[in-house]
């Protein structure tokens, strides 16, 4: 879990991550949060740490949290076939 001590959002307002919703006003600050995970150096080990974790709310190595959930519901089709 020491990556999370590289990340990016470290010097960023934790509120940027938690946007109330994934539509309308909320796409804005989703876009701003993924600028900052754009330029963070464990992107990747905070992405995968997401997806295995199946975290429920935030921007999470750039991606929301519905975005998440469709990369697990293709995992779990593709397991089913
Ligand atoms: S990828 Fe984004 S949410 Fe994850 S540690 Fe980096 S800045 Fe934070």
């Amino acid at each position: 879990m020491n990556w999370r001590e590289h990340g990016a959002c470290r010097a960023e307002d934790p509120e940027l991550f938690f946007p109330l919703g994934e539509s309308g006003l909320s796409l804005r600050q989703i876009e701003e949060a993924r600028a900052v995970c754009r330029r963070c150096p464990v992107l990747p080990e905070c992405r995968a740490f997401a997806l295995r974790n199946s975290e429920y709310d935030g921007v999470w190595g750039g991606m929301t949290a519905g975005e998440r959930r469709a990369v697990a519901r293709g995992r779990s089709e593709d397991r089913h076939r």
